[in-house]
């Protein structure tokens, strides 16, 4: 079976909102990190904080168990709206270079510049 990227409107830089498993992930909004388009998942700041064994490095001399984020589905994940003050889904707008990210609900542009 062939892998397929998955197609997000999400982008790194955007801040997200847990709309599920908030107790999960430990924090309600966040930054994007990282997105994997093969997993469906993203990084995301401060999201999902696991404990892991690492072996020791240059860095952290004795090893031992570090915490980190563990990426989480993007279907959990909705984008933060500013004006909403709340996760919204996002709607396209415009055709080709013009196309913009606008918040489903009240129309603010998701785009930052
Ligand atoms: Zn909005």
């Amino acid at each position: 079976m062939k892998e397929k990227d998955i197609r997000t409107r999400l982008r790194t830089g955007d801040v997200v909102v847990a709309v599920a498993g908030k107790e999960r992930f430990g924090k309600k909004s966040g930054k994007i990190i990282k997105i994997f388009p093969r997993t469906g998942r993203v990084l995301v700041q401060g999201f999902n904080y696991v404990k892991r064994h690492t072996k020791p490095t240059q860095k952290n001399p004795k090893g031992g168990i570090v915490e980190k984020e563990a990426p989480v589905a993007i279907s959990n994940l909705q984008i933060y709206c500013p004006r909403c003050q709340r996760g919204s889904r996002i709607k396209m707008s415009g055709e080709g270079e013009k196309k913009k990210r606008l918040c489903a609900r009240c129309g603010e542009s998701l785009d930052k510049g």
